[in-house]
């Protein structure tokens, strides 16, 4: 046996281990990254970029017709869909390469291998020992099958049966509360599938503003998509016409019959890590961190999806966290600002969240001012036909802090970094309403909004 001693090991080798392991490295340490399975984690090869790039195309098919209105010749618009995954493929392939010599330039060693921690100190990977003085744990989650009676039928798929699917199916039912559902439903409904989403809550992203929930609502049932919401699956049962589900919805039961049912809810996973060998459970939910991504056993930190609710399962998130996590776990200090939390939905349109709904603000203590400014009446959203696009800001009323921005519309993902800057910077609504943001473009609602949100709006009458 050999034993090789690290100043940091990070266990996992996604869109949180990856950051974390190279800052880390920057910072002096000699670091080791342990990946059981494809470098990038479930990001990278099997989430955000498989599914970003297929939504690109989707939102390409969405334009066509706002072509068509300015006199564009889109008549061919027929999709193949191999093409589609082969370049996908191709490119996740380039990214997982660029990961692993940047990874290598940075002087982070790459262990191929399950990992499992052995003691307070050591982690066992392939039959070796690899010692430690600081661990940082960036496992993730894994798919929460669901358990209705017929769950185990061969139709019932997670998002990486799907990515492994020849063509789109021809009708398919996807449930859950994810925002990757909304962005996955449309993607297959612009490319020939029949969908039908479903979920228990008693409206789409139930967790956030009303207003743009019930807009994107509204986008979806626009495009064919039948949204049942209130919704819980009894069970499904496969016969000759296809996958018989049945549902408790807030009226009376029914049945839908489709080819394929599509669940992407996760959970952490605990499970194998050898958590007991250093004091952690593995039966909890998920691994609690405080602000500083150190768990409860000393010298260990956790980042990413294995530390929260799906709710907060996000990249972005993971990539944060690891970076903080390095930073105290060499010495250095840095924490986690719960405000700058953001959420994104890749849909067209898409919808972009970051810190505070105005629910949240109140329960929190604050008197809440709110202003919006629709992108119908922004010249930029003119041109795009935005009539559903709407940008809305959360401040505190009385110092006019900027607490939550919410959004709806074309670009929202690229906009809601303007928002994230003035929440972590402190900005007040005053700030906002003066910024010079570029003329003919949607950010300008941004301050449109918070001028709303004073009293003093200019072009909303
Ligand atoms: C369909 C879908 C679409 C999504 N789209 C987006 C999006 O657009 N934007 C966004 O922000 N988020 C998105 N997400 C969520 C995002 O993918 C996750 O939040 C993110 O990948 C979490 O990063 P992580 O580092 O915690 O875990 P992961 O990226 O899952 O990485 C964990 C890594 O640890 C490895 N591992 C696990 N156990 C061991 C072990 N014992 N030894 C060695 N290696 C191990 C795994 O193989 C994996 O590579 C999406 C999720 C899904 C399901």
């Amino acid at each position: 046996l050999t034993e090789e001693i690290y100043d940091v090991v990070v266990l996992g080798g996604g869109a949180g281990g990856v950051p974390a392991a190279i800052r880390a490295a920057q910072l002096g340490g000699r670091v080791a990254i342990i990946e059981g399975r494809e470098l990038g984690g479930l990001c990278m090869n099997r989430a955000c970029i498989p599914f970003g790039h297929m939504s690109v195309a989707s939102d390409i098919l969405g334009s066509l017709s706002l072509g068509k209105e300015m006199g564009l010749d889109c008549k061919d618009t027929s999709n193949n869909y191999s093409t589609l995954l082969k370049r996908q493929n191709e490119l996740i392939e380039f990214m997982r390469m660029g990961i692993m010599s940047m990874l290598k330039k940075k002087g982070v060693e790459i262990i191929e291998g399950q990992g499992k921690i052995a003691e307070k100190g050591k982690v066992s990977v392939n039959g070796n020992t690899v010692a430690f003085k600081k661990l940082i744990l960036a496992t993730g989650a894994t798919w929460a099958k669901p358990d209705f009676p017929g769950a185990d039928s061969g139709e019932v798929m997670n998002s990486d049966d799907l990515l492994k699917s020849e063509k789109p199916p021809e009708r398919i039912l996807l449930f859950g509360k994810r925002p990757w559902i909304f962005q996955i439903a449309q993607c297959l409904q612009r490319f020939g599938s029949r969908v039908i989403l479903v979920t228990e809550d008693k409206r789409i992203l139930s967790e956030e503003s009303k207003t743009v929930a019930s807009r994107l609502s509204k986008g979806l049932k626009d495009e064919g998509i039948v949204i049942k919401t209130h919704s819980e699956i009894l069970d499904a049962a496969k016969k000759n016409d296809g996958l018989h589900v049945k549902l408790k919805t807030k009226d009376d039961p029914e049945t839908v019959i489709v080819d394929r049912l599509l669940s992407v809810e996760r959970q952490a996973s605990l499970k194998d890590l050898g958590l007991e060998n250093i004091d952690l459970d593995e039966k909890e939910a998920y691994l609690k961190v405080n602000d500083r991504m150190e768990t409860e056993a000393p010298g260990v930190y956790a980042i990413g999806d294995l530390t929260g609710r799906q709710s907060r399962h996000y990249s972005h998130l993971a990539s944060e966290g690891g970076i903080i996590a390095a930073e105290n776990a060499m010495g250095h200090e840095a924490a986690l600002n719960p405000r700058t939390f953001t959420r994104v939905v890749f849909t067209q349109p898409q919808v972009a969240c970051a810190g505070l709904t105005r629910k949240e603000a109140i329960k929190a203590g604050y008197e809440v001012v709110v202003g919006s400014a629709p992108l119908s009446m922004n010249p930029f959203g003119m041109i795009l036909a935005e009539n559903e696009g709407i940008v809305e800001v959360v401040a505190d009323k009385s110092y006019g802090e900027i607490l939550g921005v919410h959004m709806i519309g074309t670009g929202a993902s690229e906009m809601i970094g303007q928002a994230l800057m003035a929440i972590q910077l402190e900005a007040t609504l005053d700030d906002l309403a003066s910024m010079s943001f570029p003329h003919p473009t949607l950010s300008e609602s941004l301050a449109e909004a918070a001028r709303e949100a004073l009293g003093r709006p200019i072009y909303i009458p």
